[in-house]
């Protein structure tokens, strides 16, 4: 069956949706369907642009990653195509993993084509001549789209040795994770790829310096990607007009919870949680709003009162949450915070790779402190949630990789925001 993720999708066929625009529209197999609604006219324009030229429109939009981290797109790939060595990639984060997120799945089982077309784009913004999409491998319907849709490309010359006659090689493969969240971290990326353990690289160096099989490479997110088709179709202004300053466009938001309708909606930045939470129709009846996990497992919570804060990156960092992948788990009084932040903590133990001894020492002393905790309230948890907070501390600022050093975020956000264990 399809999956519930798209067919929550509330408003297909809305004329205000830019990245969701063809989603159960178009015919995800038809190529032909595809370009009947607008598909490949920003690779052309890409063309008629050249490579400089489309890092300007991108550099110009605003545009800044989708994954989580917010990195300028621009900047990203006018550092990789700098690069003097002559072997450049690009990457597609598509391993989609973080707890509550789902809206690269339903890019990619409903327009799969988009995501081709713009890592085509991104691939001749940088110079690369290999793209690599990391599929998360339990997503099978976006695997077979995409290699059908990888597949027709290629036999109507839009990959391959000479993309639309312009004289320009790019093809892409696709390698599909086994389930490791942290094969999602980018460099952890690279050596799946490369055949090795799916373990991070610490960083710096870069990727955009040194990336895959040590080459120049450019990673986003697959959201990010389908973002450069709107840019390159209607140009920078237009496409900066939308949002705020500090975040332009539209972004997707991953809804789900004590919602009635949860599922994918698309909204310019700048809109407030409580419009987005009233589109999926607010708390099921009965039920009352306790707090709105944001950014996932690794995110923060915000309060009922606080429901009026825009949701942009800059936004909700200084209301203490984070928007990261654009998680928004929305929880009711019947929910016993405890367990969830147990939850969260043994996902982050079970996840972490184990490669530095702060994440992976500290993962195991938080859940354990968690467990100890929960029972118990006033005095008796304070010298656990001491220890939680020292733990917390030395994992963020000693670990290797995001996982480490945002795992105490959900708990630490817990005790100081919503009171968890008073
Ligand atoms: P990061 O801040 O280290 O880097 C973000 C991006 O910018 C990376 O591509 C990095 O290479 C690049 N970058 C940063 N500084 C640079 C510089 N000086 N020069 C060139 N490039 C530079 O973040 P990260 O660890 O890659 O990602 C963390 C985010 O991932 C979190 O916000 C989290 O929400 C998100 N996340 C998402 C998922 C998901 O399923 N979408 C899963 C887990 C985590
Ligand atoms: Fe591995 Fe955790 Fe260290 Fe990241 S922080 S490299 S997941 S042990």
């Amino acid at each position: 069956p399809e999956p519930a993720a798209s067919q929550a999708v509330p408003q297909a066929g809305d004329p205000a949706l830019v990245l969701l625009r063809r989603i159960g529209v178009v015919d995800p197999s038809s190529l032909d369907d595809y370009r009947a609604h607008g598909g490949y006219s920003a690779l052309r324009r890409a063309f008629a642009l050249g490579p400089a030229g489309v890092i300007r429109e991108v550099l110009d939009a605003g545009l800044v990653g989708r994954g989580g981290a917010a990195f300028p797109t621009g900047r990203k790939w006018d550092a990789t195509a700098r690069q003097p060595e002559r072997t450049h990639y690009l990457v597609c984060n598509a391993d989609e993993s973080e707890p509550g997120t789902f809206k690269d799945r339903v890019l990619m089982e409903g327009d799969p084509y988009a995501l081709v077309e713009a890592m085509t784009i991104a691939g001749y913004a940088v110079g690369a001549h290999r793209g690599f999409l990391y599929l998360r491998g339990e997503y099978p319907r976006a695997l077979h789209r995409l290699e059908h849709a990888i597949g027709q490309a290629r036999a109507r010359g839009l990959l391959g040795p000479d993309v639309l006659g312009q004289g320009y090689a790019f093809d892409i493969e696709i390698r599909r994770g086994a389930g490791a969240y942290i094969c999602g971290e980018e460099t952890a990326i690279f050596n799946s790829i490369e055949g090795r353990r799916g373990e991070p690289r610490s960083k710096p160096p870069f990727p955009v310096e040194k990336g895959l099989f040590d080459k120049p490479t450019a990673v986003n997110n697959v959201e990010t990607l389908v973002n450069v088709l709107p840019i390159l179709e209607h140009g920078a202004a237009a496409y900066a007009a939308t949002g705020t300053g500090n975040s332009t466009g539209t972004k997707l938001f991953c809804v789900s919870g004590s919602v009635r309708a949860p599922g994918i909606y698309e909204l310019p930045f700048g809109a407030t949680l409580r419009e987005l939470l009233d589109l999926a129709g607010g708390a099921p009846q009965g039920r009352t709003l306790r707090a709105v996990l944001l950014g996932g497992a690794a995110g923060g919570f915000v309060r009922p009162d606080e429901l009026d804060i825009p949701l942009t990156f800059e936004g909700t960092r200084e209301a203490g949450a984070t928007l990261g992948s654009g998680v928004i788990l929305a929880l009711d009084e019947t929910v016993e915070l405890p367990r969830i932040l147990l939850r969260i903590a043994e996902f982050f133990r079970d996840e972490s790779c184990g490669q530095c001894v702060p994440c992976r020492v500290g993962t195991v002393r938080q859940e354990e402190a968690l467990h100890r905790i929960t029972d118990r309230t006033g005095d008796a948890a304070a010298a656990d949630i001491a220890l939680l907070r020292e733990v917390g501390r030395a994992m963020r600022d000693a670990s290797i990789c995001g996982l480490g050093q945002t795992a105490w975020n959900a708990v630490e956000s817990a005790i100081d925001r919503l009171g968890a264990y008073k």
